[in-house]
């Protein structure tokens, strides 16, 4: 019953496999790990939808097996991304529900919810796990939680970032900060070890997750955090090493039985979380045994892997790790033998193979495990909510400075790129440029805004553009002044200015990728809590419908227990059994309240009789 937190804010660690909630309680000077109502301390970023209901998290993916095309994750993957960007189509593959091209080439994900097609952005899908760990956080607190820090991969771009941002707001969440994940990480490992370090100290982070991986090198020096380089793959994870175990097992299967399992989602779906599982075990256990009932044609499916096998299957990707990583260094101008500390964050830097070529690549060195993986970033973030949040004390006063991932810049003649902002600059940062008229007599100049590392700007990434009219005609080398903006949230603003003849005109960049209008955003909040309004309408009458079971059920017991109870059987409870076990739930919370009564009235004058 932490009271003090009340209107207080949260670290939310919003994963793409697993997200995690924690806050910081002022009265204990210390970071809590929230527990779900599972008990457990991260949570599946999964959402379903079936006929009757709406599940999110544990709920969620346990029902995965039984309802895998309404069975959405990995949201993360798409949110600020076009339809068209050639990760989504990669993805769209391999994914068991539908995803298709919506407005303004947005990915869309098709479910079918009560009977009904039903069409979500990934915005909203993020928005509903939000909203579960805000849910999460007021369960322990006691008290409405409105303000959080949430985190995102260091490699996200400005569009999602902002996707993020909006689906906070959808989930009615006040985001105070996007923060990096492998910021957060430092930031808890700061506190956690080296808050009264003295001098510069690097410190690398290695976040393997369940879906990206990510590495970064920072300073902290007198409690200031400063990223140095990032790197990383938005597509490799625990989930790669789950699926190169469960073909593993499904050629094992069809060895077996000359059964072909691939195209059964449902079979599919049962195998990969039983190879999850076991590969868990791995962490700490030489084998690990399989056993699923009926898996393919009513043939169970019992087996085992040994650890060594699970560490060959995997070895490329493995080492692929340890490639990022010599590539964020090489790219900081930093030699290994410079790092003070390696910090392992990420559910699969658990894996002992991982850790012991990490530990190798650094000649040998100690890696820090004090963090547990799964909760530095959680815990970073609470912290740094605490910090953004007034009345709070004793918070270590840490100041943050991110990078910006990728370079910015503008097209100019030639598609070329030119950098406005370059990879890895410390943030927030403003930088100005004079870009002049190609053209005799040109009024109107566009900009095309891009990101990315390579020379032909075509070849980066569009993030928008815009146009500056209204400039005066005459010779060619008119200049304007552009300025890129960067905000501490990494959010860019992009402005142009006529600075010669005074016309200041107020540029914003007009189809950002991935933005929503505001309008569109108060639509998703309103259907958030319309949502919010079904699902406790469907936990009373859930409730309404226990409550009449287990009446019955008392009764029923009673009324076996004696002799002269035996022939009591009333309209009411024939007419109690059919509303639970007839009609298949299509009652409404009164009517199970109401037949519970009339129950109540023939009965509970008798119970007294019928208990003894
Ligand atoms: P995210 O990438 O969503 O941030 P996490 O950092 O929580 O997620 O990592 C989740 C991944 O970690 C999952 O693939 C999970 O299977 C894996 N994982 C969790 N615990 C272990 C373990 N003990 N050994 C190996 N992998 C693990
Ligand atoms: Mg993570």
């Amino acid at each position: 019953m932490e009271k003090e937190c009340e209107g207080g804010a949260v670290g939310i660690d919003l994963g793409t496999t697993y997200s995690c909630v924690a806050v910081w309680i002022q009265h204990h000077n210390r970071v809590e790990i929230i527990h779900n109502d599972q008990g457990n301390k991260t949570t599946p970023s999964y959402v379903a939808f079936t006929d009757k209901q709406r599940l999110i998290g544990d709920a969620a993916k346990n029902q995965a097996a039984i309802n895998p095309t309404n069975t959405v994750f990995d949201a993360k993957r798409m949110i600020g991304r076009k339809f068209s960007d050639p990760n989504i189509q990669k993805d769209k593959l391999l994914s068991p529900f539908k995803v298709i091209s919506g407005v303004d080439d947005q990915p869309t994900i098709v479910v079918q919810h009560k009977g009904q097609e039903k069409r979500l952005c990934a915005e909203e899908v993020s928005a509903m796990i939000l909203m579960k760990m805000r849910k999460i956080a007021e369960a322990y607190l006691e008290s409405p939680v409105k303000n959080a820090v949430i985190t995102v991969p260091a490699f996200f771009n400005d569009s999602q970032r902002k996707a993020t941002r909006d689906a906070g707001a959808i989930a009615g969440l006040n985001v105070m900060r996007i923060i990096n994940e492998p910021t957060a990480a430092a930031i808890a490992y700061g506190l956690d070890k080296r808050s009264n370090c003295v001098g510069e100290r690097n410190i690398f982070v290695f976040d393997l997750g369940g879906g990206t991986f990510d590495v970064s090198l920072l300073t902290i020096k007198d409690k200031v955090f400063e990223m140095k380089a990032t790197a990383g793959n938005t597509h490799l994870g625990g989930e790669d090493f789950d699926n190169r175990m469960l073909n593993y097992f499904m050629q094992e299967f069809n060895k077996k039985n000359n059964l072909d399992i691939s195209g059964n989602s449902r079979a599919l779906r049962r195998l990969r979380n039983a190879c999850e599982r076991a590969k868990r075990v791995l962490s700490y256990n030489a084998d690990a045994f399989i056993e699923i009932d009926c898996l393919f044609q009513g043939i169970d499916f019992c087996s085992s892997i040994a650890r060594t096998r699970f560490e060959e299957l995997n070895m490329d990707l493995f080492r692929e790790c340890i490639d990022t990583v010599n590539k964020c260094l090489t790219d900081a101008n930093m030699d290994k033998n410079c790092v003070d500390d390696v910090v392992l964050v990420g559910g699969s830097s658990r894996i002992p193979k991982v850790q012991q070529l990490l530990q190798e690549f650094f000649n040998g060195k100690d890696l820090c495990r004090s963090i547990n993986p799964d909760e530095a970033v959680a815990f970073g973030a609470a912290v740094q909510a605490a910090l953004l949040s007034e009345g709070f004390k004793n918070v270590p006063n840490l100041v943050l400075h991110d990078v910006t991932p990728l370079s910015l810049g503008i097209l100019t003649r030639g598609d070329l790129m030119h950098v406005m902002i370059p990879r890895n600059t410390t943030i927030p940062v403003k930088m100005k440029d004079v870009f002049v008229t190609v053209n005799d007599n040109q009024t109107v100049i566009r900009f095309d805004v891009y990101e990315g590392e390579r020379t032909r700007a075509t070849d980066n990434s569009l993030l928008g553009w815009f146009r500056l009219s209204g400039i005066p005609e005459g010779p060619k080398g008119h200049g304007v002044m552009v300025t890129f903006d960067i905000d501490a949230d990494g959010i860019l603003n992009v402005t142009a200015e006529d600075k010669a003849t005074g016309n200041s005109n107020e540029i914003t960049i007009s189809n950002n990728t991935g933005r929503m209008s505001q309008k569109e955003i108060a639509r998703l909040i309103q259907e958030a809590k319309d949502y919010e309004a079904e699902d406790k309408k469907f936990l009373e009458k859930a409730r309404a419908r226990n409550d009449l079971d287990d009446y019955v059920y008392k009764i029923e017991k009673a009324l076996k227990g004696m002799a002269k109870g035996k022939g009591i059987i009333t309209d009411a409870i024939i007419k109690a059994k059919s509303l639970l076990y007839g009609g298949r739930d299509q009652h409404e919370k009164d009517v199970f309240e109401k037949n519970r009564k009339e129950l109540e009235i023939v009965f509970e004058p008798m119970m007294p009789r019928l208990e003894n």
